[in-house]
C-alpha cells in the first residue's frame, strides 16, 4: 500500500488496493443541507451524493443542531455546505452515546474489531474518488494529492484492523510461590478526539482506527474549515455496519470549538483526549483535561529543519527539499520550515531548488489536471507567509523566486524561496505552514545542528549526507520525533509518527500507537498453593 502523501514528478505515487464490497447506500437524499453552488460543484467533482453530509452524527443517526455554519471551496470561496454547528448539549449527548456503546463494543472479540474496521476501508477504498473530491473541494489540495490522503487514511484502519488481534498481556514470572501475575491490556473507554483541517480524513482514521481496534468508543470533533470528510467517513462506518454510538461526529463553527473542546475535557465520561494541531491549542486542551487527570495523545506543531551537508547528493536533496516543503502547499506539520545548507553546497542547492520549483511546481485549482499547489487553507493564512517573508526580507534576506501572492486568487501564493536568512528572522523561528523555504547557509555540522536543537518544538527532521558517521551522529543527535535521511517523505502506517519537545505527547500508527488507547491492568492471582 503506498502511503506517500505527495506526487514526485519521477514517482508513481498511487498504487491501487483491493476492492471490497458494502452493504448497499442507506436510502438518504444525497444532497440534504447543501446549497446549489455545492450541487453543480458536486455534479461536477463527483460521481455519487450519499457522502456528502451535512449533519452531526450522533449514536448511529444524523442530527441537526439550533444553527448551521457554510463550508467554503478555498479556491474559489464558493459555499460548499450549511453544516450543522454542534455544541454543549449535541457534544454531550455524543460523549452520552459512546459511553453507553462502550460496553458493548469492548466486549466484540478484536477479529469482529478488526473484520468490520476492514469493512470500513473497503469502502473508503471503493469510494475513493468521491473521497478524494470531497477533500480537495474543503481543503483545497491538488486532487492527487487528495487520491493519496485517502489511501493513506484507509490504510490506517487496515493496519489497526490487524493490531486489534495483537493486543497481548503478560504473564510475569511471581516471586511468590502461591501467585501468577498477569498484565491485561483494557480500552480507555470514551476518546474524544478533535483534529485539524489539514489532512480532514487520514488525521481521524489515524486515531480512529486505533481506538477502535482497541474497544474504545469516540467522538470526533473536526476543524471547522474541512467537516465533510469526517461526516463521510460517518457515512461509511454506518454502512459498514459499525455499531450506533461506537463513531460519533459533531461538526462546530470556529466560535463553537473553545466550549465543545472545554466540554470533552472536562466530561467524567470522557477517559482520552487526543488531539492534531497547533501547540497553543494542545496546552489549552492539556490544562482542561488535567482536572479529570484524562489520558491525552499530542500530535502537535513542527518546525522541521531540511540539512544539506556537503556531502549530499545535491540533485536528491533538491527533489527531497520540493517533496518536504512543497505538498500540500507547505501545510503539513512535517513540511521543512528551515533550510540549512553547508557553504560548499549551498549555491549549487539554491540554483538547482529555484530551478525545480519554477519547472515542477504550478499553481491552480485542486481540479485542475497539472496543480501542484492549491490554494491556502484562508487568508489568515497567507497573511503569516506574507508577514514572514516581509520581515526576513526587511533584515536582508534575498527573494530567489516568489516572494507574493499568486494572481490565480486570493488564498494563493507562489511557491517562494528565500536565501541569506538568519536564525534572527522570523520564519526561522516559529513554523510557517505555508510554501515559504528560507535558506540559512552554515558552516560546519556542530553550527547544523545547533540551530536546528534551537527550536522549542521537534516533530521530524530532514538531513542529506553520504557520510555514513556523519549520518549516525546527526540522526542521533536531532532532537525530532521523526528523521529522515536521504528522504524528504517519511510518514508510512506501519511507523510511529509523533514528536518530542512541545512537538507533542504519544506515537500513532504503527505497533505503537494502539497503546495510546489502552490501559495496563495487573492482576495478581494468589492463594495458588
Ligand atoms: P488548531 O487551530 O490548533 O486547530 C486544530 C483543531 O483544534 C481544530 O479542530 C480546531 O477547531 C480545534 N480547536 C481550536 N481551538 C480550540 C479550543 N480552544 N478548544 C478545542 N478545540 C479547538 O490548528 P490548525 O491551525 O487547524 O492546524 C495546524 C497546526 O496543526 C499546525 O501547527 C500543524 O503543525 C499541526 N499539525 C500537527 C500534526 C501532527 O501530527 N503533529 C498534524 C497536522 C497538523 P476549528 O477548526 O474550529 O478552529
Amino acid at each position: 500500500m503506498a502511503a506517500r502523501l505527495a506526487p514526485r514528478s519521477s514517482r508513481a505515487w498511487l498504487t491501487a488496493v483491493s476492492r471490497g464490497r458494502g452493504p448497499p447506500l442507506l436510502p438518504r437524499p444525497p444532497w440534504a443541507g447543501l446549497l446549489p453552488a455545492a450541487r453543480s460543484l458536486g455534479a461536477a467533482a463527483m460521481s455519487s451524493g450519499p457522502l456528502w453530509r451535512s449533519e452531526g452524527f450522533v449514536g448511529g443517526g444524523w442530527v441537526k443542531a439550533p444553527a448551521v455554519f457554510p463550508v467554503r471551496n478555498p479556491a474559489t470561496g464558493a459555499e460548499l455546505a450549511q453544516v450543522a454547528d454542534c455544541g454543549v448539549a449535541e457534544a454531550r449527548a455524543a460523549v452520552r452515546a459512546a459511553y453507553e456503546a462502550g460496553a458493548a463494543w469492548s466486549a466484540v472479540p478484536a477479529k469482529e474489531r478488526g473484520v468490520l474496521l476492514r469493512k470500513w476501508h473497503n469502502l473508503m477504498i471503493e469510494n475513493k474518488d468521491d473521497l478524494a473530491k470531497l477533500i480537495t473541494a474543503e481543503n483545497g489540495k491538488p486532487l492527487r494529492e487528495a487520491q493519496g490522503e485517502i489511501l493513506y487514511s484507509a490504510a490506517f484502519l487496515e493496519w489497526f484492523a490487524e493490531e486489534a488481534r495483537r493486543i497481548y498481556g503478560d504473564i510475569i514470572p511471581s516471586s511468590a510461590k502461591d501467585r501468577k501475575s498477569l498484565v491485561l491490556k483494557q480500552p480507555v473507554g470514551v476518546a474524544a478526539i478533535i483534529t485539524p483541517w489539514n489532512f480532514p480524513s487520514a488525521m481521524i482514521t489515524r486515531k480512529v482506527g486505533a481506538a477502535l481496534a482497541a474497544g474504545c468508543t469516540v467522538v470526533v470533533k473536526p476543524a471547522e474549515d474541512t467537516p465533510l470528510s469526517a461526516l463521510a467517513l460517518a457515512e461509511l462506518a454506518n454502512q459498514a455496519g459499525i455499531p450506533a454510538g461506537v463513531y460519533n461526529v459533531i461538526p462546530c463553527s470556529r466560535q463553537q470549538a473553545p466550549a465543545v473542546g472545554e466540554l470533552l475535557c472536562t466530561d467524567p465520561l470522557v477517559a482520552k483526549i487526543s488531539f492534531t494541531g497547533s501547540t497553543a491549542t494542545g496546552k489549552i486542551l492539556l490544562r482542561q483535561a488535567a482536572d479529570t487527570v484524562k489520558r491525552v495523545s499530542m500530535e502537535l506543531g513542527g518546525h522541521a529543519p531540511f540539512i544539506v551537508f556537503d556531502s549530499a547528493d545535491v540533485d536528491k536533496a533538491v527533489s527531497g527539499a520540493l517533496a518536504s516543503k512543497y505538498r500540500n502547499s507547505g501545510q503539513t506539520c512535517v513540511c521543512s520550515n528551515r533550510f540549512l545548507v553547508q557553504k560548499g553546497i549551498h549555491d549549487a542547492f539554491v540554483e538547482k531548488f529555484a530551478q525545480a520549483i519554477k519547472k515542477e511546481l504550478r499553481v491552480g485549482n485542486g481540479f485542475e489536471e497539472g496543480t501542484t499547489q492549491g490554494p491556502l487553507i484562508n487568508e489568515k493564512a497567507v497573511e503569516k507567509v506574507e508577514r514572514h517573508i516581509d520581515d526576513a526580507v526587511s533584515q536582508g534576506a534575498s527573494v530567489v523566486t516568489g516572494g507574493k501572492r499568486h494572481s490565480y486568487g486570493k488564498n494563493f501564493f507562489e511557491p517562494t524561496l528565500l536565501s541569506n536568512v538568519t536564525t534572527s528572522m522570523l520564519c526561522t523561528q516559529e513554523e510557517t505552514f505555508g510554501p515559504l523555504a528560507p535558506v540559512i547557509k552554515f558552516n560546519t555540522e556542530e553550527e547544523a545542528l545547533a540551530i536546528a536543537n534551537s527550536a522549542n518544538v521537534g516533530l521530524a527532521g530532514y538531513f542529506f549526507s553520504r557520510d555514513p558517521a556523519q549520518i549516525w551522529r546527526v540522526a542521533e543527535r536531532l532532537e525530532v520525533g521523526m528523521v529522515g535521511v536521504n528522504e524528504g517523505l517519511l510518514s508510512a502506517v506501519e511507523c510511529p509518527f509523533g514528536g518530542v519537545k512541545q512537538s507533542g505527547l504519544g506515537r500513532e500508527g504503527s505497533k505503537y500507537g494502539i497503546d495510546e488507547y489502552l490501559e495496563i491492568k495487573y492482576v495478581c492471582f494468589g492463594g495458588l498453593q
